[in-house]
């Protein structure tokens, strides 16, 4: 029998294409993402069915939406309903491999759901993970408490913003160390890596000195709502920020950091002559605001900085090729069924490879979910964006109301930046 092609799916959390010299900004921080499109597919209208970890991962890997698969809401604001009814879902990316003779390795921690259908998994008790600061009571506490409580405590306590770290250099060597076990025993791998790096608190870049000058006094000012102020400064304290721009600059400290890791794990594949039996997927499971609609350092609101999310894919004699079409998060498991032979799922993604290899258009719409919020969602085409917040717009994670309105509508031909809705006119 003819062994299935290796799968490996990175996902570089937090990493928005608009930060990236591939899709066009002028500073280059991606020097390495750049040589692997040169032999992949590069996908400009990328999105996540939601914008936030958990409920992005949840969609990659079942090939729903989070309306259709159940789990909605983000890690600690997620309700016990949504587990449960994530459960009953038939299919799931990494099960799938698995039951198919796959060695399925998360060279990353896993938690709850993520753990099904694995051969292996980092444990989180290697890096000694803190149980307290991780128990969703007590981080839903933390972000309640006023800013000057939340600094002492930390203070107090000596803990840190991230307690938990899993540097990509890391997770790249046990990669690299199982797909060898794997090359052993002859059997197709299937590698997923959630590189944290690239999120905020960027604990990579912890220990370089950036310059910025100082400026959270005129955020302050910027930001609209008193919630949204004290999230800010709990954030510039808890990595000694000075500026918004301090805080870039270690963003792409580790953008940096990442593509030069991401390469070395593509050179090994590589030097191991299976890169043309390997489908290889870059990508992140959401992106950010630094600014954009007074937002700082937070995913909420759907606007598109926090929703499109860069896409390379490369797989077995593939091309450099751009694709403007719309495509999204939930594609990424029937592309891979679609690639290594296997049947099709009834599930709401759909396989990227006609799109690909003819230019066939998937959809004139997509839906994304926010999952920092009650009930908001948008539908947007290439050119239009309307989003609708049914129940109250406060955000669970920096608490400003980023949506007044129930609805709002945005031309994004001639507004890229979502700022003149037209819903009001
Ligand atoms: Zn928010």
């Amino acid at each position: 029998m003819i062994k299935k092609l290796n799968v490996v799916l990175i996902i570089s959390d937090g990493l928005r294409p608009k930060d990236l010299s591939l899709y066009g900004r002028k500073e280059e921080y991606d020097s390495n993402l750049k040589k692997i499109a040169e032999e992949s597919v590069v996908f400009e209208k990328n999105f996540t069915a939601s914008n936030a970890s958990d409920s992005s991962v949840t969609a990659m890997f079942s090939g729903q939406l989070p309306r259709t698969n159940g789990f909605i809401h983000q890690h600690p604001f997620m309700r016990d309903e949504e587990i449960e009814k994530l459960k009953k879902n038939k299919f799931w990316l990494p099960l799938y491999l698995q039951r198919i003779g796959y060695q399925t390795i998360s060279a990353t921690p896993l938690h709850l759901w993520f753990k099904k259908g694995f051969d292996f998994y980092m444990s989180k008790e290697q890096k000694g993970q803190n149980k307290f600061l991780n128990n969703s009571f007590v981080k839903k506490i933390l972000l309640a408490l006023p800013s000057w409580a939340y600094s002492l405590g930390k203070k107090i306590s000596k803990k840190r913003a991230s307690p938990q770290f899993y540097p990509s250099n890391e997770v790249v060597d046990l990669a690299i160390e199982k797909i060898k076990e794997s090359e052993k025993e002859n059997k197709p791998f299937f590698v997923f890596m959630h590189l944290v790096d690239t999120h905020y608190p960027y604990p990579i870049a912890e220990m370089k000195k950036f310059q910025g000058g100082k400026d959270l006094n005129k955020l302050l000012k910027e930001v609209e709502f008193h919630s949204q102020r004290e999230y800010l400064k709990k954030r510039f304290f808890d990595i000694q920020a000075h500026s918004i721009k301090d805080i870039e600059n270690r963003r792409d400290y580790s953008i940096k950091f990442v593509d030069k890791q991401i390469y070395r794990l593509y050179e090994f594949i590589k030097k191991e002559k299976i890169l043309e039996d390997t489908i290889f997927i870059i990508t992140s499971d959401h992106g950010d605001s630094f600014g954009e609609h007074s937002i700082y350092l937070c995913r909420g609101g759907l606007y598109d900085p926090t929703i499109q999310t860069p896409l390379i894919i490369k797989f077995p004699n593939s091309k450099k090729e751009i694709i403007n079409e719309l495509t999204m998060n939930i594609d990424f498991a029937p592309t891979i069924l679609d690639l290594i032979g296997e049947k099709k799922q009834n599930i709401d993604g759909k396989s990227l490879i006609p799109l690909i290899k003819s230019g066939k258009k998937l959809r004139d719409s997509i839906t994304i979910t926010d999952s920092y919020c009650n009930d908001r969602f948008c539908e947007r085409t290439k050119t239009k964006k309307t989003i609708i917040t049914n129940s109250g717009g406060k955000c669970y994670l920096c608490g400003g109301e980023h949506h007044k309105q129930k609805k709002e509508v945005y031309d994004l031909e001639n507004d890229s930046d979502e700022l003149n809705d037209l819903s009001k006119k």
